[in-house]
């Protein structure tokens, strides 16, 4: 039984005299040659060339530091829950006496790393870290040889405290207002919850 009409039957049909010779589809496969050469090329030849992306693009992602360089990550793992290529492993480590000004919270990321093979730039991650920590960035992840390379650790993601690297533009009013919106589970920290009880 047929299930659609677009089915064809194979004919095995004569050939006529000019398919025969093969002269004209050759002379037409040429033509259509030729009349590509004279187009303009839609190749952009990165690196040298950057196509234009738009200023949310989502690609590389950074660790931010807080307003006194504190890194902000407290390695509470919602990232890598939220993650759906499983991309993410982080270490939690706890803040030592002297160490306010290097981690902003009592627990923070000793390791923290992106499998960049697996990840897919969907931007969860972003979404569900509550602390404001983690965001994509318009930079484009470099190509590398090798796949270890492509395990970026704290050393690729944290922004250094002298080059900062600007997310304002993916941080709308909508966003933040979702962000900021307790109906959210994530959203909701651990004594919103017990308040809600
Ligand atoms: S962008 Fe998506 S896939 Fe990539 S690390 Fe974040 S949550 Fe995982
Ligand atoms: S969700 Fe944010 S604070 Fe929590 S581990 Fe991920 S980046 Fe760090």
């Amino acid at each position: 039984m047929m299930l659609t009409n677009r089915s064809k039957q194979v004919v095995q049909k004569e050939l006529t005299l000019a398919e025969q010779l093969y002269f004209p589809a050759i002379l037409k496969g040429m033509l259509i040659t030729l009349s590509h050469i004279f187009r303009k090329t839609p190749t952009v030849r990165y690196p040298e060339q950057k196509r234009e992306i738009a200023p949310v693009y989502r690609g590389q992602h950074v660790l931010k530091r807080d307003e006194a360089g504190a890194e902000r990550c407290t390695a509470c793992g919602l990232c890598a829950v939220a993650c759906p290529a499983e991309a993410i492993t982080m270490e939690a480590g706890e803040r030592k006496k002297g160490e306010e000004g290097l981690y902003r919270e009592e627990k923070y990321a000793a390791v923290y790393e992106i499998n960049m093979l697996r990840c897919i730039f969907c931007g969860l991650c972003e979404e569900a870290c509550p602390k404001e920590a983690i965001f994509l960035t318009d930079r484009i992840v470099p190509s590398s040889f090798t796949r270890g390379e492509e395990i970026f650790g704290k050393d690729k993601l944290v922004e250094p405290a002298d080059q900062r690297v600007d997310v304002s533009k993916r941080q709308t009013k909508a966003v933040l207002d979702f962000k900021q919106d307790k109906r959210h589970y994530h959203n909701q920290t651990h004594s919103d919850r017990l308040l809600s009880r």
